[in-house]
């Protein structure tokens, strides 16, 4: 081992290269302990100690200050996403409900355009053949009336209200330009039953039998102006009351009556439930209890319905008290007013309904003016004066039956008919509508009688109508 120095025993499992590196490693151990001594002082005069807390301290504080504002940029970043989101989501509900606006309008838009092509219908071009299915004089007979139908091979039980609207249904079958009209009496010297409940049944049973319209007749005075008002527009009888617990709801038919006034120095009382009650009132026809006439569109003509009772009406009502505001005038006079009325609004096709009755010298239900036999009383005078614009006279109020043809003022044939009473008789009249007048082709015009005979079946809208008036006891 010659020419190596030997290392001391704290190197001497040192490599030399590393121990030539690392001179204070020969020192001795006392050596060494004072100089890592020196250096722990030198440290402390040197103020390293301190000098450290502060640094730690600076550094927990920034370590705090980072932390804040970490926490801050965190809210500020949590704020701006929640301001976002909300914004997102009111730009979404704004738009949603531009949305909704938008196809609100459409829909509106659509609405508008639908109601104005239903205002003015095309113009037909094609004929067509108009029904009009009358009652007259039904007096509330929802049940089955006594008396019978007079035909050339004997005497017919007809007539109750639940064979009456199945009649009516089957006339309608295979017509679809029909309108079911009324031509008064409806109310008034009534059965039993409906007097009982103060006609409501009667006019419950003209919504089953369908009436669109009817005139009023003298016995739709009866109970008073202010009873009949209620039959129109519901409400319950001052005194008895709501039968069954329930409102009546009143007529689902529009009542006319152009000949029955207002008395001047009068001042009408609207009915409860009415809202435009007197909107019809004008200068020339004057303040009419109801309107004087009623439009439907069937097959895109217009059909124009005038209702008119007899002008001796108040003589046939005993209770003069209820009618003292009221005035009945002249047929003829107003007939002019309301065509007039009418033909204003482009309506050429116009069916009377006129409560004034006719006298036959024979009892059938199917009685024609044929053979030199005349129809009598004063319809037949009336058929002869009323405006030439009525296409038709639908009558009532003698109980007879008829179908004649009597001549207007300008001398074209008219039919006048009539249907017994009690809901015995259905008068079907058909027409052919002309699409370059508008207007009925007189010579097409048919009318006749169908008894209402008791082999059918019951109409089930009606028969609920009777068994709730039944059964109210
Ligand atoms: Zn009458």
């Amino acid at each position: 081992m010659t020419g190596q120095t030997r290392p001391d025993r704290g190197d001497r499992w040192l490599p030399s290269r590393l121990h030539a590196l690392r001179p204070s490693s020969r020192k001795s151990p006392l050596g060494r302990r004072l100089s890592v001594g020196a250096i722990v002082v030198s440290l402390a005069l040197a103020g390293v100690g301190t000098a450290s807390f502060a640094e730690a301290a600076a550094k927990k504080a920034t370590k705090k200050t980072t932390a804040q504002t970490t926490a801050a940029k965190k809210a500020a970043a949590a704020k701006k996403a929640a301001a976002a989101k909300k914004a997102a989501a009111a730009k979404k509900a704004a738009a949603a409900k531009k949305a909704a606006a938008a196809k609100k309008a459409a829909a509106a838009k659509k609405a508008a355009v639908a109601k104005a092509a239903a205002a003015r219908p095309a113009v037909p071009t094609k004929p067509i053949t108009l029904q009009i299915l009358s009652i007259n004089d039904f007096h509330g007979y929802l049940e089955p009336p006594s008396g019978q139908i007079t035909t050339s091979s004997g005497l017919v039980d007809a007539g109750g209200g639940e064979y009456l609207a199945t009649q009516l249904n089957d006339l309608r079958n295979g017509n679809p330009y029909s309108v079911t009209a009324g031509v008064g009496d409806f109310t008034g010297g009534s059965s039993a039953l409906s007097a009982k409940y103060l006609d409501e049944p009667s006019i419950e049973a003209a919504k089953a039998l369908k009436v669109e319209v009817s005139s009023v007749g003298n016995h739709e005075f009866d109970a008073g102006l202010s009873e009949l008002l209620r039959m129109q527009y519901g409400g319950c009888n001052p005194s008895k009351g709501c039968f069954g617990g329930s409102t009546f709801s009143g007529a689902s038919f529009p009542y006319l009556a152009g000949n029955v006034l207002y008395k001047s120095g009068v001042t009408p009382k609207p009915p409860a439930g009415a809202k435009t009650y007197g909107s019809w009132y004008s200068a020339r026809t004057g303040r009419t209890v109801f309107p004087s006439t009623w439009v439907k569109t069937v097959g895109g003509y217009k059909v124009g319905f005038v209702g008119l009772t007899l002008k001796d009406s108040g003589a046939h009502v005993k209770n003069s008290d209820g009618i003292k505001d009221i005035t009945f005038v002249d047929e003829v006079s107003t007939s002019k007013l309301a065509v007039a009325d009418l033909r204003a609004s482009g309506v050429k096709t116009i069916i009377g309904l006129i409560h004034e009755g006719g006298t036959t010298p024979t009892p059938d239900y199917d009685f024609t003016c044929q053979d030199g036999k005349v129809l009598s009383g004063r319809i037949a005078e009336l058929a002869k004066e009323l405006d030439p614009g009525i296409d038709v006279i639908l009558s009532g109020h003698s109980h007879q039956a008829f179908s004649c043809s009597i001549p207007d003022p300008s001398g074209q044939p008219r039919i006048v008919s009539a249907g017994s009473a009690f809901g015995r008789l259905i008068t079907e009249t058909t027409m052919t509508l002309d699409p370059k007048t508008q207007d009925v082709v007189r010579s097409s015009v048919k009318s006749k009688n169908h008894i209402v005979t008791r082999d059918g079946s019951k109409d089930a809208a009606m028969t609920a109508v009777l068994k709730k008036w039944q059964n109210l006891g």
